[in-house]
């Protein structure tokens, strides 16, 4: 087996979290850094979601994807077919199988998620917290966002017993919230919690594409690699999250190579479905008024747990993904549920 990478070597640093129930059963318990085993949400009002959500120690975690039967090539792809791939140094590597895993692209004209965080130790952050285990998403209106301007959301989660990271989340946009803006906002809601941001915190800033590069860009269909994480349909375009689903498709995928092909698990039709009930999603978290944002969420987190587990993980539970958008829209505002039936008549016309 061959990897390529530009930078094999280089340590991985973002903040990495999934839901418990999400992450694979081979994955040493030492990848996880914190759990938050009743995390918060402020919609309209403090509701409990009763589902562990955990931080996952980066470095532990890459740490544990060892590459010791694998020979680790540095290198650029830039010709990547089913069956070979070739570097910007002319190296050929000729494979049965290729995976293509180079992640989405850095683009404006795609919908990206953004936010800036910084690192408090626990005791200052107990206020911000309120007795919660995290925050998963607070969309209260004390960032100094004006009414009108597209919102974002406090994430709080405890990176170990020492520390907590406070991040101001724009869910996703396209373009997104600059993160100067986003600072702005998070140093304006923790001020006027009591929480006076000194400037020496370590910053975490976050930029990524929540959709993967356009199909056009894509050697999609015969011939072509199989593609894999944020490359691929593993990234719920709606919400960003990816690195669970990835973790846990790496079976399947090895599966589906020994299998000639075909893994058994594969439902190609649900997958399908999924992907484009999520897109519907995106197309929806994008056309929201402002105001609607905390309302949306205040209908989905009244969901049950298991269909906005249904909704939020995995990738091929169609069932599960269209009953909890069909149980959620009548429960929304009307002016919500004409945004979102506008949303649904409009044509697509992305690649
Ligand atoms: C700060 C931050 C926090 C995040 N937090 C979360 C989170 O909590 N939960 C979550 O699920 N997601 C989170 N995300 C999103 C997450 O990063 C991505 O979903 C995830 O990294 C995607 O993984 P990936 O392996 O598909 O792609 P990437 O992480 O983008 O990896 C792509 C790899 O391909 C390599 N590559 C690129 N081009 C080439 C080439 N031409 N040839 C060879 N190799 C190439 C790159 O070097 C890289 O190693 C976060 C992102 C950031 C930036």
């Amino acid at each position: 087996m061959v990897a390529l990478d530009p930078h094999p070597l280089r340590t991985w640093t973002p903040t990495y979290s999934a839901w418990a129930d999400e992450l694979p059963s081979w994955l040493p318990e030492t990848a996880v850094a914190s759990i938050a085993p009743k995390p918060a949400v402020w919609t309209d009002h403090h509701r409990i979601i009763d589902r562990t959500y955990c931080v996952l120690d980066t470095l532990a975690l890459q740490t544990a994807l060892a590459l010791d039967r694998v020979r680790v090539l540095a290198g650029t792809a830039i010709d990547v077919t089913g069956s070979r791939v070739t570097t910007s140094d002319g190296t050929i590597v000729d494979a049965r199988h290729v995976v293509d895993a180079r992640g989405t692209l850095d683009s404006r004209d795609l919908a990206q998620q953004t936010a800036y965080g910084i690192v408090v130790e626990r005791q200052r952050a107990e206020p911000i917290l309120e007795g919660s285990d995290a925050w998963f998403m607070d969309w209260r209106t004390d960032n100094g966002a004006m009414p009108g301007d597209v919102p974002s959301f406090l994430y709080a989660v405890a990176l170990d017993a020492d520390r907590v990271l406070l991040e101001e989340t724009c869910l996703v946009g396209r373009p997104a919230l600059d993160l100067g803006v986003l600072r702005t906002r998070l140093h304006h809601r923790l001020s006027h919690r009591n929480l006076e941001p000194t400037g020496n915190e370590d910053v975490e800033r976050v930029r990524f594409s929540v959709e993967p590069p356009p199909r056009s860009q894509l050697h999609t269909g015969r011939g072509g690699p199989v593609l894999f994480g944020s490359r691929s349909n593993l990234m719920h375009p709606a919400t960003g999250y990816s690195v669970a689903a990835s973790l846990a498709s790496a079976d399947h995928l090895v599966e589906r190579f020994r299998g000639g092909g075909r893994s058994r698990r594969s439902r190609p039709v649900h997958i399908w479905t999924v992907q484009k009930l999520r897109n519907l999603g995106l197309r929806t978290a994008l056309s929201l008024q402002p105001e609607m944002v905390p309302q949306f969420f205040a209908s989905f987190f009244s969901l049950p747990v298991e269909l906005q587990r249904s909704y939020l993980s995995g990738h091929d539970d169609a069932v599960g993904t269209m009953t909890a958008m069909l149980k959620m829209f009548p429960t929304l505002p009307a002016s919500a549920r004409i945004a979102i039936a506008r949303t649904v008549a409009r044509p697509l016309h992305r690649g």
